[in-house]
């Protein structure tokens, strides 16, 4: 821990001890403070006391603690205790002589240690706010995001959206090296997509690098449903002939979701061959036949039609974490062994993580990396290419919140959080020259809040808002597509479904397997739902499993909440809607006719679900990419040597999470992961040599 204390300072307060942040933030008190116009008048700049800021350095919090009088800085502590020694710790000394010199937190910080330098220098700033009793605005945020920048070929670039997030990739000296590796190809990431990437490129003859910031043992991977289609394990497992799903119908389906926006290449890559490339990713089982699905669908008694209106639906979505494998972790480690098996040359360093890019001119050719078992840097030099494999942005809100517009715009009381990574990778991609898809970017859900829980898991039965007035076609491709038009009613109002006693068991059993979806349509399952809608009519206006239900209609208004004109409105809207699905035409909203069933048999049975805005468990927009998983520049041509794959790459849900299968984000992550892998490994050009020192290296 450094420290600094001293009585006599070496400074007085003028705009150079503040700090320009600070100033702005004051601009009455800077005016009248001492010396200023007021003609010595004292007036207090800090609330005297002891306050502590935290910032982020390196490996964690880095925390200062500074003691003011009415107008000084008497006293600088920083415990930068969790950073490197020999770094971040022994630049926390030349770090509280500067602040305190400067008397603020604009200072130059310590060259070599440029990520605790700043931790610093946030953390001061908000002891010199909480001392100012004004909130604390991050540095840079004073300034607007200009829309209008120069790129690094020092063009004029107008962007649309803002882009503090980005952020300034951290400078690593070439003394803190510790040690060199090179490979053809080098994945960051060894979870879905970058596993299989790194092992279809070790057994396409290529020597590889994978690093991951996970240690092994417990090596954790999120969920773990894999949704595809046309695989052997859907054919000998689930009864689903291979060749049953035509990909030309994924494609255009895909597309029609997506508005055309989805990358063409990447979606036919997948619709032609995830089913092969699964039964490859399968070799990992001992049992193919033991593998569990999230799909009790009986193919065999052909009860269910994949056709839903004008999409398809697809039944083949299996769970990772089964037969051999204890998790879905187990699953992406083993891809990993198989790679190492096939090339023994080729490693895996877990706990190693990658801090930026190398490039030599144009090329991206090698990482460096910090291990977090000896916390030293490393470097690792590529042939081929390096492929970002490290997940979404959905755990750093502001990178979330600027990008993901439209799932802002949806929930604007809200912090955007989700259940994923940092964005570290992604933004290693920015600073090598990469740009970000282009928008909308999605997320796995809030800007398409829909009826995910409920009942029925995501069932597009009839749709009611607060005025008891329908308002969309909610079968819609999937719940989540029509769940836009959920997302757009009153914040903070309900969304109600209904449906009769004399049609539940079709409408549960003939929904489409998209997420969240009714997966299990067996007679146990339509049995365990029978008893529970019993319970919710046995228990009247109280309501039981989420479900209220009545012999009329108006009675069923009352429990669901509806007064008044919305209760007659509720009323009108069930009846009108029984008499299209009577009718087989729905004249309002154009829903098929196969997705509409009546409501006309009592009991009647309502559900009330919250407007879900911001459940979120990953981003799904990322770097642009081609079709091989290229990532593209502002002039949307290919970085030589730069690749992404997964929630780091762009291109697959490119308006929201289209979903016409459970697990479709791990099946398109693991899949064009593997084919991405491929064409490193058969196709890939050789960009650089592999050795730092026959390259003109610049870190970016
Ligand atoms: C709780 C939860 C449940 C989910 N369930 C499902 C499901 O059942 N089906 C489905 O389809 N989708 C599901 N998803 C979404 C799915 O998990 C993701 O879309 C998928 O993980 C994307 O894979 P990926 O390889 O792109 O990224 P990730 O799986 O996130 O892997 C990224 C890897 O990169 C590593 N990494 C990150 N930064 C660095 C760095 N700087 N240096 C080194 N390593 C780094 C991380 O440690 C991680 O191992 C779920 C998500 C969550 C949060």
């Amino acid at each position: 821990m450094a420290s600094v204390s001293r009585r006599k300072f070496l400074r007085g307060f003028g705009a150079g001890a503040l700090g320009l942040t600070a100033l702005a933030a004051v601009p009455a008190l800077a005016e009248e403070g001492p010396g200023g116009p007021g003609g010595g008048a004292s007036v207090a700049l800090y609330t005297a006391g002891t306050y502590t800021g935290v910032g982020t350095g390196i490996n964690g919090d880095v925390t200062v603690t500074m003691t003011f009088t009415d107008n000084d800085i008497t006293e600088v502590t920083i415990n930068a205790d969790s950073e490197t020694p020999e770094i971040g710790g022994a630049a926390a000394k030349e770090l509280v002589e500067q602040i305190f010199t400067a008397q603020g937190a604009d200072i130059d910080g310590v060259a070599g240690a440029t990520i605790t330098s700043e931790a610093v220098k946030e953390a001061a700033a908000k002891c010199i706010s909480a001392a100012m009793g004004v909130a604390y605005t991050p540095a840079g945020a004073n300034t607007p995001d200009p829309v209008q920048q120069t790129n690094a070929a020092g063009e004029t670039v107008y962007y649309s959206m803002r882009r503090n997030w980005v952020g300034e990739a951290p400078e690593i000296a070439e003394a803190d090296i510790a040690g060199e590796y090179s490979a053809d190809v080098i994945v960051i990431g060894a979870n879905y997509s970058g596993a299989p990437c790194f092992r279809m490129a070790c057994e396409k003859g290529d020597t590889c690098i994978v690093i991951d910031t996970q240690a092994e043992d417990g090596f954790n991977s999120y969920g773990g449903e894999l949704g595809h289609f046309n695989s052997t394990w859907q054919e000998e497992v689930l009864g689903v002939p291979k060749d049953t799903f035509d990909p030309t119908d994924f494609i255009d389906s895909w597309q029609l979701q997506s508005a055309g926006r989805a990358q063409p290449d990447l979606l036919r890559k997948f619709a032609q061959r995830n089913g092969e490339i699964v039964d490859w990713m399968f070799e990992v089982y001992d049992d193919i036949h033991n593998v569990g699905s999230v799909c009790t669908i009986d193919q065999a008694e052909n009860k269910y039609d994949y056709h839903k209106g004008h999409f398809m639906t697809y039944p083949a979505t299996a769970t990772l974490g089964s037969d051999n494998m204890s998790s879905s972790g187990d699953w992406c480690r083993a891809q990993v062994k198989k790679g190492l098996e096939a090339s023994p040359d080729s490693q895996a360093f877990y706990e190693m993580t990658a801090k930026v890019l190398i490039k030599n001119g144009d090329t991206v050719c090698g990482v460096i990396a910090r291990s977090e078992k000896d916390g030293l840097f490393y470097r690792f030099m590529s042939r081929k290419g390096v492929v970002l494999a490290t997940g979404d942005f959905s755990a750093n809100s502001d990178m979330y919140s600027a990008l993901c517009t439209e799932v802002q715009e949806c929930n604007p009381y809200t912090k955007l959080t989700g259940s994923g990574r940092n964005g570290y990778g992604t933004r290693m991609g920015i600073w090598a020259g990469g740009v970000m898809e282009i928008g909308p970017r999605a997320a796995m859900g809030g800007a398409t809040s829909a009826l995910p829980m409920g009942f029925f898991g995501a069932a597009g039965g009839l749709w009611l808002n607060k005025y008891g007035k329908r308002y969309c076609n909610e079968a819609f491709g999937v719940p989540f597509v029509a769940g836009c038009q959920s997302a757009r009613q009153p914040i903070g109002s309900g969304i109600v479904q209904v449906w009769d006693n004399g049609h539940w068991r079709e409408f549960a059993q003939n929904q489409p397997t998209g997420h969240f979806n009714a997966a299990d349509i067996s007679d146990t399952k339509m049995d365990d739902y029978a008893a529970k809608l019993a319970e919710a009519y046995a228990a009247g206006p109280e309501g039981a499993n989420g479900v209220y239900a009545a012999d009329d209609l108006e009675t069923l208004a009352s429990y669901l909440g509806y007064e008044g004109e919305a209760a007659e409105n509720f009323v009108k809207s069930v009846q009108t809607y029984d008499a299209y699905a009577e009718a087989g035409k729905d004249p309002d909203y154009a829903k098929s006719a196969d997705m509409m069933f009546r409501i006309n048999e009592p009991p009647f049975y309502g559900e009330k679900n919250t407007r879900n805005a911001n459940i979120v468990l990953v981003t799904l927009a990322g770097l642009f990419v081609d079709g091989d998983g290229k990532v593209l520049d502002q002039n949307f041509e290919p970085i030589p040597g730069l690749y992404a794959v997964g929630n780091a790459s762009g291109g697959r849900f490119p308006l929201q999470y289209t979903s016409p299968m459970n697990g479709i984000s791990i099946g398109m992550a693991t899949v064009l992961g593997a084919l991405t892998g491929e064409y490193i490994g058969t196709e890939g050009p050789v960009v650089s040599s592999g050795d730092s020192a026959t390259s003109a290296l610049g870190t970016v």
